[in-house]
């Protein structure tokens, strides 16, 4: 199997260190496997974008040495090719016109039944999940099950607003670019029981997953933009990458002289089994604003 590889940041601000050092994992696993690396601006949710947010993710990630094969690929530009898929999948979805926040965490069925009835009014489309479990056999997290029905719950894959869902463009797009290796934070393990179920009734064969340790701050709160992560800082790329390798336990290669030299050898050494676990890697002060 070819290896392709990618890192899809939400254009909702420019890249804090966080997001950062997953773009680095999957950049370091795609040029260690020989493969390619992607660059996908998930640009489907214009209330919660910024508009310069994608020039100054390119800029940062450029100025930092991390370079990407082919073009940038933008979602917005892709929407016909979601409502293709939700179309091919039509026997496990129906409409639904419950309130979001009438619906606990896990969709307790309402809609199921109606099934065939028009809806009145504006109405998500959710998926129904199949009753049964899904696993991966993460290369960092080793075995992880999950009961879809009990843990998952049917779930959006077009809003009320007629915005596509996060998981179905994830799942079309991956599919599309025949994504092989998907690397990411592990805040995103929750999202992965939705996509394997997307996978299975796309009949498609899901990626590899390697999910590593989001960085935290002291309190334990995830370093987001939310809680004012601050922008990566691109005018050190030597010592800004070595942060993130040593964060990812990965030899820092001091003796480096240019970024490309540091990124070569790295990718060159990477070794996914001695990323720290999640309670060891914490992000420095230097990363945090006040
Ligand atoms: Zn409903």
């Amino acid at each position: 199997m070819d290896y392709v590889g990618r890192f899809a940041p939400s254009p909702t601000g420019p890249l804090h260190y966080g997001s950062l050092v997953a773009a680095v994992a999957s950049f370091l696993d795609a040029r260690h496997a020989g493969g390619k690396w992607l660059l996908r601006i998930e640009d489907l949710d214009p209330p919660r974008e910024s508009i310069d947010a994608p020039r100054e993710i390119i800029r940062q990630l450029l100025a930092l040495g991390l370079h990407w094969d082919l073009e940038v690929l933008c979602q917005s530009s892709r929407l016909k090719s979601y409502d293709d898929a939700l179309e091919s999948i039509q026997t496990f979805t129906f409409p639904c016109t419950c309130s979001r926040k009438a619906v606990p965490d896990i969709y307790p069925g309402t809609c199921r039944l109606r099934k065939h009835l028009a809806p009145g009014g504006p109405y998500a489309v959710r998926l129904q999940v199949p009753r049964h479990s899904v696993s991966i056999n993460d290369r960092c997290l080793g075995l992880q099950t999950w009961d879809l029905e009990k843990e998952v719950g049917d779930f959006i894959i077009k809003r009320k607003d007629g915005l596509h869902a996060y998981q179905l463009a994830v799942v079309v797009d991956d599919i599309h670019y025949s994504v092989s290796h998907i690397v990411r934070g592990n805040d995103l393990l929750d999202s992965t029981p939705r996509q394997l179920a997307l996978y299975e009734q796309l009949e498609v064969s899901p990626p590899e997953y390697l999910h590593i340790p989001v960085l935290v701050d002291e309190s334990g709160n995830k370093l987001s933009k939310q809680a004012h992560a601050k922008p990566v800082d691109t005018s050190d790329a030597l010592t800004t990458i070595r942060s993130a390798l040593s964060d990812l336990g990965q030899n820092t290669h001091e003796y480096s002289l240019s970024i490309k030299e540091l990124l070569e050898k790295a990718a060159s050494s990477w070794n996914p089994a001695t990323i720290p676990n999640v309670h060891d890697i914490c992000a420095p002060n230097a990363y945090l604003s006040n």
